[in-house]
């Protein structure tokens, strides 16, 4: 089977996100870059994580003609093509309608600092306009937020995280799962005290060198 690896960490993940509770159903997809002929694998349309094999895991090129692919492939896949055309450090994209994230996406047009995990994201995470599901203006919308970041918001949407590889992107999208849900839960019982963006600056280059030192 071609990418064997790759779609077997994206079941496994499927079934992580679904597990803890980042995909409800199946509105979620996740894709992962691979081999040198610019291939990504990406979960199928309509299966749900608990039903996902790795054989139904289907493979396309980033112009995306499918390559191995027995269903039809997730609606969002020109959103993961473009993110793999525009950046070629990404390996892997998570989409998920997590409910913080996706509530926070009505509210605001960036995610308030409310805590310093805001600088892991390379900036403050953008909330994407509007665009309808699957279309390319929400491809480019996201495109476009994930500028210089590895995680953007789509507006009355969902979240969207990258990475180098699945474990990194998967992991974003619950660090900021979780920094949208503080400030959710702050400003429903007053008015959060936000940091200044001078310290998230200094706490992304503290970041930067993280789980690197002894
Ligand atoms: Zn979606």
């Amino acid at each position: 089977m071609l990418l064997t690896a790759a779609r077997e960490a994206i079941v496994t993940t499927c079934q992580e996100l679904s597990r803890t509770g980042l995909v409800v159903g199946t509105a979620g997809n996740v894709s992962v870059r691979a081999g040198d002929l610019d291939l990504v694998a990406v979960t199928p349309s309509g299966v749900r994580c608990a039903r996902l094999t790795a054989g139904l895991v289907g493979v396309h090129r980033l112009d995306g003609t499918a390559v191995d692919a027995p269903l039809a492939p997730t609606s969002e896949l020109p959103l993961h093509l473009a993110i793999y055309r525009a950046r070629p450090e990404v390996g892997a994209v998570v989409h998920t309608h997590s409910p913080a994230a996706t509530a926070l996406s009505t509210l605001v047009d960036e995610v308030p600092a409310v805590h310093y995990y805001v600088a892991m994201f390379g900036g403050p995470v953008v909330v994407a306009p509007y665009a309808t599901y699957g279309t390319d203006e929400l491809a480019s919308n996201a495109v476009e937020a994930l500028r210089e970041r590895t995680a953007c918001l789509l507006g009355n949407h969902g979240a969207v995280t990258i990475g180098p590889n699945l474990k990194t992107a998967y992991d974003r999208g619950v660090y900021l799962e979780w920094v949208c849900d503080v400030y959710l839960r702050a400003a429903a019982a007053g008015t959060p005290r936000l940091l200044p963006p001078a310290e998230i600056e200094a706490v992304a280059a503290k970041l930067a060198g993280y789980g690197q030192r002894r």
